[in-house]
């Protein structure tokens, strides 16, 4: 077998492979199918970077976006792989087509949809290949949370070459999925290799969403350095960047709406920048190394737990100490749960799952980590010593009584008033619509009044929307769900989380 560490130094010049880089390298050598599940960051191009310049013969990579095949290019380029891509905004395709010809390419990057087509692998039957590289395998299960249906054509292009090595590659893979890639791919289940997904220098915090500029102007503030701040909307994106460009930090947005030259403009800045704060939707990130991320902020739930590791892993690259913060609200659980209702039948119980994982994640009052590495499988210890749960250790109070006054209200009222109104049902404040109602004269108004009951009511309605309780119409009123009858009966208990008060540093004023 061809000794792969000469080449890692000269060609990429490092001094030696990081955790099971070596592993994955050496089985593609040995021209074993292979599945390596790496977190983000620990260097997955490399697997097949490395086995493209060593072997004969081109290296096909079949990855799912256009701009991430061109930023991987590009650092190809940079390093003197010899390297193309072949995807329908190319203007070189002739050109690339025939380098392929003549053997002169270590890298060819596709698409998965040219895997369907004939005439591309009759063409790939021309010329030497060494390996397929499968990035984002993910992508071919339905069970993962961003199936693509072209990847499920790559089986016919791979089975095509039966004697070129495949190697698969995903940074986010719970057991179900990764089982389902070997199978879809035809990888053996020893073929399978896990590096360990501990980021210990990101310290995990997770809280309910308050005052949301106010809560990540208060990161901004306690974290120097660059950041970046994940919102759900192209509008929130807008309106957070500009909320916090008022505290005087360098702000910069990013989104899909954004004129390309602009956005672009943006990305680099940031890349380049030691202070800056990026607000950006989920699209940015993607393809960018930039090791010195301070903190990553969420105003709001993430899609799944892989998607929340996946962006608050493009924190802290560089080892040192960052914070990931998620700030999450009642509403991003039911209005994930109306998208659930709306997607295919036979996909429902898999998003289910992933957030109900979520909502523990939320939940919890122990440590986050755990949860975290857990869920992909990895051990874990009890306590981590560097999250929110672990570092201020919350409280639990049983909020049951004010749970059943709370959906009494909601019952009473005829399910379709929104939080305010019923809290001020619960608390006996009069109003002029609460008189027209008549809903004065309701058993429950100001059944709640009590400082201490009046407290728990916000936490109270978010911890019953999260369970499903309780779920949201279209015109933002509240009815209940599944739950609630379990909770009325007395056969369930509400205990909320009590966290306790975190020491602000506050540099300057917060925005409001
Ligand atoms: P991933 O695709 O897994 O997110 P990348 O392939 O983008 O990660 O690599 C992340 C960073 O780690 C890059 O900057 C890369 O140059 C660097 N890197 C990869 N392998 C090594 C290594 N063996 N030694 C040092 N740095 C490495
Ligand atoms: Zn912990």
């Amino acid at each position: 077998m061809i000794d792969p560490l000469p080449i890692l130094q000269s060609t990429f010049g490092f001094p030696g492979f990081r955790g099971v880089q070596e592993q994955v390298v050496s089985r593609v050598l040995r021209a074993e199918n292979t599945l390596a599940v790496m977190p983000t960051g620990a260097g997955k191009s490399l697997c097949y970077q490395l086995p493209a310049v060593a072997l004969d013969g081109t290296c096909i990579v079949v990855s799912p976006l256009i701009a991430l095949m061109h930023d991987q290019l590009r650092a190809a380029t940079a390093i003197g792989i010899r390297a193309a891509t072949l995807t329908s905004v190319d203007t070189d395709q002739m050109e690339t087509i025939a380098r392929f010809r003549r053997g002169e390419l270590d890298l060819l990057y596709v698409a998965p949809e040219r895997a369907s087509n004939e005439s591309f692998r009759n063409l790939l039957s021309q010329s030497p290949l060494a390996l397929f590289a499968i990035d984002e395998a993910h992508c071919v299960s339905e069970w993962g949370h961003d199936f693509r249906p072209d990847y499920r054509l790559l089986r016919t292009m791979l089975d095509a070459f039966p004697d070129v090595p495949r190697l698969a590659l995903t940074a986010t893979a719970d057991a179900h999925t990764r089982a389902d890639i070997l199978e879809q791919l035809g990888i053996p289940h020893d073929g399978m290799i896990v590096a360990g997904f501990d980021r210990p220098n990101i310290q995990y915090r997770i809280s309910p969403k308050d005052n949301i500029t106010r809560q990540i102007a208060d990161i901004v503030a306690e974290q120097p350095g660059p950041g970046i701040v994940y919102a759900q909307t192209r509008k929130g994106v807008e309106q957070l960047a500009e909320r916090l460009a008022a505290t005087g930090r360098k702000v910069r947005p990013y989104h899909a709406g954004l004129d390309p030259a602009v956005r672009a403009r943006n990305q680099a800045d940031f890349v380049a920048s030691e202070d800056m704060v990026i607000v950006a939707t989920v699209a940015f990130g993607m393809g960018i190394d930039k090791p010195d991320v301070r903190f990553v902020a969420h105003a709001g739930l993430p899609k799944s737990i892989e998607g929340y590791y996946q962006e608050t892993g493009r924190a802290g690259r560089d080892g040192d100490p960052s914070i990931a913060h998620l700030f999450w609200g009642a509403e991003d659980f039911a209005k994930a749960r109306q998208r659930i209702g709306e997607v295919e039948p036979h996909r429902q119980p898999g998003e289910r799952a992933r957030l109900t994982a979520l909502g523990a994640l939320v939940e919890t009052p122990t440590c986050r980590r755990q949860i975290l590495l857990r869920h992909f499988g990895d051990p874990a210890p009890d306590n981590c010593g560097n999250c929110d749960n672990c570092l201020n250790p919350p409280g639990a109070i049983d909020a049951t009584e004010v749970a059943r006054k709370f959906l009494s209200a909601v019952f009473r009222t005829g399910q379709s008033f929104g939080v305010g109104y019923i809290e001020s049902i619960l608390t006996g404040q009069s109003t002029e619509r609460s008189l027209m109602n008549g809903h004065e004269a309701l058993g429950v108004f100001g059944i709640a009044s009590s400082p201490e009951e009046a407290a728990l009511i916000k936490p109270v309605s978010r911890a019953l929307l999260l369970r499903d309780a309780l779920r949201t119409n279209d015109f933002g009123g509240l009815e209940f769900g599944p739950e609630a009858r379990g909770i009325l009966k007395g056969e369930t208990t509400v205990s909320l989380l009590v966290q306790p008060k975190r020491e602000r540093r506050r540099r300057g004023a917060a925005a409001e």
